[in-house]
């Protein structure tokens, strides 16, 4: 099946005025994002429920395009495929690690930086090597970098997963397993994954505390995580009230808008001078 993702669809006819033409220029200016050094990154905090401390950041790209910022969902899509996400992950990969270890310097926290792949990167590339080489470039600390890896692709059954996720893990590198709950055939993936987190879906928590029967799968799958000994961090954090019900049913992370919104990187920093520990 064609992947064209239904939100870049949307997203186009909802906001640009002759969605073609638009779509083309705005396709052939991707190309040249790259050099023309129009890629930005955003860092989202990630908090430790039970301290509230910071405990790492997660990396999200953006493109700014004649003067605007474009969001991933309106490039991503294309930029796979096309096969740029290759050097655009690379750099993402590149950029996040070098900040992390500068921040790091600077600061004393030791950030876990959290970097998506793509399943371009998974399935065409030898990500792992890719993967050695930036943490050596940069000399940043295997510890400090989690990937993020979405469960559609981790269940697809074209790539030898298990395989990609196990020499990753042998760099030293921790592995997420991205918008969990959402995409899974099976369960039976779980038992053969070597993973260290899932990242539960937002869409689990948007009717949190409101909906019985969200609130008892959300805290089903907290429970089932910390039985298969994985972490599990909790995206999409909105409010309050949420925040209470993952800290009650033993959440060990939070993301979301409630806690810090993804920031350009001297916001980011700031903050994290803040509450420096040096
Ligand atoms: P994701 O990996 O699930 O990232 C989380 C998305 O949720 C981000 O959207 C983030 O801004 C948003 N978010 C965070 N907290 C909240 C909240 O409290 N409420 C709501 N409603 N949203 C929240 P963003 O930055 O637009 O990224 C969208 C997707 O694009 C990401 O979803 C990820 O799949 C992809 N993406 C972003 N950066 C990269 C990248 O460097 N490489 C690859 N391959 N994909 C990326
Ligand atoms: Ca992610
Ligand atoms: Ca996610
Ligand atoms: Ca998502």
């Amino acid at each position: 099946a064609k992947n064209h993702g239904r939100n870049r669809v949307q997203v186009y006819s909802d906001q640009l005025e002759s969605p073609t033409a638009d779509k083309l220029v705005l396709e052939n200016d991707l190309y040249k994002a790259l050099e023309r050094d129009e890629l930005r990154l955003h860092f989202q905090p990630q908090f430790d429920c039970a301290s509230g401390q910071i405990i790492g950041a997660e990396a999200l790209l953006r493109w700014e395009h004649d003067g605007k910022l474009v969001p991933p969902m309106d490039f991503i899509p294309f930029a796979e495929e096309t096969g740029l996400i290759v050097p655009m992950g690379e750099w993402v990969l590149r950029e996040s690690c070098r900040k992390a270890q500068a921040w790091h310097l600077r600061t004393g926290w030791p950030l876990r930086i959290a970097v998506n792949l793509s399943a371009v990167q998974l399935e065409h590339t030898d990500i792992a090597n890719t993967v050695a080489r930036v943490l050596t470039e940069t000399g940043l600390p295997p510890t400090m970098l989690e990937l993020e890896i979405t469960e559609t692709v981790v269940v697809r059954e074209s790539l030898r997963a298990a395989d990609i996720l196990t020499q990753l893990r042998s760099l030293g590198v921790s592995i997420a397993i991205d918008d969990f709950g959402v995409g899974y055939s099976s369960f039976g993936y779980l038992r053969e994954l070597p993973v260290d987190r899932f990242k539960l879906d937002r869409s689990f928590l948007m009717a949190v505390p409101q909906s019985e029967g969200d609130c008892r799968l959300a805290a089903a799958l907290i429970a089932m995580a910390h039985r298969l000994n994985v972490g599990i961090v909790a995206e999409g954090v909105e409010n309050e009230e949420q925040l209470a019900f993952l800290k009650d049913h033993g959440c060990d992370e939070a993301q979301g808008y409630h806690l810090g919104r993804p920031m350009k990187e001297d916001a980011f920093e700031a903050m994290l001078v803040e509450h420096s520990r040096l």
